[in-house]
C-alpha cells in the first residue's frame, strides 16, 4: 500500500473521525468557557471601576457646584488639587465645561479654553450622568453633570468629563489569557491522548471482525463469527452467521449438482462404451445384432442430447427476469399447440388427453419459457400415466392471473417425495423415470420459468390416483 493511500485510508476511517469528534466535543466547550470567563471578567473588572471613580467623581462634583468653581477656576487651589488627585489616581483626564462648552480646567492642561461639544456633554447637559467603555482603545468616559443641590431646578452648570484608562484590566486580562492557553493546551494533549486511547479501542472490534471474516475467507479460524462487543457487532456477526450458513447450503447445492450432472452425462457414455467393447471383443458378429447394438447406441446419445438440451434451459432459467423476453402472448392458442405436439405421445400411451378452455387468455409472457413450463407439466402427466388413463388440462383467468390446472390419472406421488420433485435431478423412481426418458429436470425448469413471471406452482397427489398441479401466472408481468 503506498504511503498517500494509508493516509486516504486513515483519513477515511472510523477512528480518525472518531478522534476528531472528541478533539472537537473537548476544544470547543473550552474555548467557549475561555471566551466567557474572559468577558465576564473585564465587564465586572470595567463595571466596578466605573462605578468607583463615579463616586469619586460625584463628591468632587459636589464640590465643586458648591464653591462655584466655575467663575474662580484659578483661585479654586483645594479643588484644582483633588482634580488632579483624581486624574493621578485613577490614570484618566478630567475636564471641566461650563455652560458656554467652554473648557475651563483640563488637568492635561492641553485643550483649556477650547469648546467642547460631543454627544455626551450634550447628554449630560440635559441632566444625565454618561459612562461609556471603549475596548478598543481601553479607556473609559464618564461625563457628569455639574448641579447645584440647592437649586430646586437642578440647573445644569456645567459638565465633568473623564476619560480613564483601563491598562491594568487589560494587564489582568492578558496575564488571565495566559494562563487559560497554557492551561488549554494542557487539556488539548491531554484530549488527544485520551482521544487517540478511547478510538483506537473503540474500533478495535471492527479490526477483530474484519480480521476474523478474512480468516473465514481463507479457510483458517472458526466457521463463524462472534465478536460480542456491541449489540450492532453482535447483530453484524447473526447476519453475517446466517449469509455463511446459505452460502455453505448454495455451495453444498451446487456441489451436489456438479457430481449429479456428472454421474447423470457419464451414465449414456458407460453405456455406450459397453454395447461398443462387447461388439469390438466379439468376432463375426452378425448383422442384425451389430445393428441392434446400434441402435441401443443411437438411443444413449439421444438421452445424453436430452440431458443437455435440459441442462441449458435450467441454466437459462436461473439467470435474472431481466432475460425474459416478455410478449403479448394467445395462451389457449399456445396450450393448444403444445396438446397438438403431445398428442401423439399420449396416443401412444393410450392416454386420453383434453383442454378445456374457460375464457379466452392473453398474457405478457416470454412465449418460449412459458411453452416449456407447460409441455414439462403435460408430458409428465401423459408419461406418469396408465394405459387408459387420461389427462385434463384446463384454462381459466380473473383480471389479474391466468390459471392453468394439469389434473392426470397417474400413478401419483408419494407424499415424502413431493417436497423434492422440484429438486434437480430428482426422480421418484429413478429407473422408471430413466425407461421412460426423464432427466429430473423438467420439474426444476418449470418451477423456475413460472417463479420468473412471478408466477406460483402447487401440487396435489394421491399415490395410485393422480396428481393435480395448479399454476397462477400474472396476467401483466410485474418486473
Ligand atoms: P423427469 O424428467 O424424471 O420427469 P421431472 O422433474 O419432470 O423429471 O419430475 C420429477 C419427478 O417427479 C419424476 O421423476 C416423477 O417421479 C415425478 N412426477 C412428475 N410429474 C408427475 C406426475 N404427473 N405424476 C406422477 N409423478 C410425477
Amino acid at each position: 500500500m503506498t504511503r498517500l493511500k494509508k493516509f486516504s485510508n486513515f483519513f477515511h476511517s472510523l477512528k480518525f473521525r472518531l478522534i476528531l469528534l472528541f478533539i472537537l466535543l473537548g476544544f470547543i466547550p473550552a474555548v467557549i468557557l475561555r471566551i466567557g470567563i474572559l468577558k465576564s471578567y473585564e465587564d465586572r473588572a470595567v463595571s466596578i471601576k466605573s462605578s468607583e471613580i463615579l463616586s469619586q467623581a460625584k463628591i468632587l462634583a459636589n464640590q465643586i457646584v458648591a464653591s462655584d468653581y466655575l467663575s474662580n477656576v484659578d483661585t479654586s487651589d483645594i479643588i484644582n488639587a483633588e482634580l488632579e488627585q483624581l486624574s493621578n489616581v485613577y490614570d484618566g483626564r478630567v475636564m471641566i465645561i461650563d455652560n458656554s462648552f467652554h473648557i475651563v480646567k483640563d488637568t492635561y492642561n492641553l485643550d483649556e479654553q477650547k469648546t467642547i461639544i460631543s454627544q455626551e456633554v450634550i447628554e449630560s447637559y440635559h441632566g444625565q450622568e454618561i459612562s461609556k467603555y471603549d475596548s478598543q482603545n481601553r479607556y473609559i468616559e464618564m461625563t457628569i453633570p455639574l448641579t447645584d443641590v440647592n437649586d430646586t431646578d437642578k440647573t445644569v452648570v456645567g459638565v465633568m468629563l473623564m476619560s480613564v484608562s483601563t491598562d491594568n484590566v487589560e494587564l489582568n486580562l492578558g496575564y488571565l489569557r495566559n494562563n487559560a492557553f497554557v492551561i488549554e493546551m494542557i487539556c488539548g494533549f491531554i484530549i488527544i491522548f485520551f482521544s487517540v486511547i478511547v478510538a483506537t479501542r473503540l474500533v478495535k472490534p471492527l479490526h477483530h471482525m474484519s480480521k476474523s471474516i478474512e480468516e473465514i475467507q481463507t479457510g483458517y479460524g472458526d466457521d463463524s463469527l462472534a465478536i460480542n462487543d456491541y449489540t450492532e457487532t453482535i447483530q453484524i456477526c447473526e447476519k453475517f452467521n446466517e449469509m455463511l450458513g446459505r452460502m455453505k447450503v448454495l455451495d453444498d447445492s451446487r456441489q451436489e449438482f456438479v457430481s449429479n450432472v456428472s454421474h447423470e452425462l457419464k451414465t449414456p457414455l458407460t453405456s455406450m462404451k459397453v454395447l461398443a467393447d462387447s461388439l469390438n471383443s466379439m468376432e463375426d458378429v452378425p448383422n442384425e445384432l451389430y445393428k441392434e447394438f446400434m441402435e441401443d447406441i443411437g438411443n444413449e446419445i439421444e438421452r445424453e442430447t436430452k440431458i443437455i438440451n435440459d441442462l441449458l434451459s435450467l441454466v437459462k432459467m436461473d439467470k435474472s427476469a431481466a432475460d425474459l423476453n416478455v410478449t403479448n402472448v394467445n395462451v389457449n392458442e399456445l396450450l393448444e399447440q403444445i396438446m397438438k405436439r403431445l398428442r401423439p405421445i399420449a396416443d401412444k400411451q393410450k392416454v386420453e388427453l383434453v383442454l378445456e378452455s374457460f375464457r379466452p387468455v392473453t398474457a405478457d409472457v416470454d412465449e418460449v419459457k412459458i411453452t416449456l413450463a407447460f409441455t414439462n407439466l403435460i408430458e409428465n402427466a401423459i408419461k406418469y400415466n396408465h394405459e387408459g388413463g387420461w389427462v385434463h388440462v384446463s384454462l381459466n383467468a380473473d383480471h389479474q392471473y391466468l390459471y392453468l390446472k394439469v389434473e392426470d390419472s397417474g400413478m401419483g406421488i408419494p407424499e415424502e417425495s413431493l417436497e423434492h420433485i422440484y429438486e434437480r435431478f430428482y426422480r421418484v423412481d429413478k429407473s422408471h423415470s430413466r425407461e421412460i426418458g426423464g432427466t429430473g429436470l423438467g420439474l426444476a425448469i418449470t418451477r423456475n420459468a413460472i417463479l420468473m413471471h412471478r408466477g406460483a406452482i402447487k401440487v396435489f397427489s394421491t399415490e395410485g390416483e393422480g396428481t393435480i398441479f395448479n399454476v397462477r401466472i400474472p396476467l401483466n408481468y410485474i418486473s
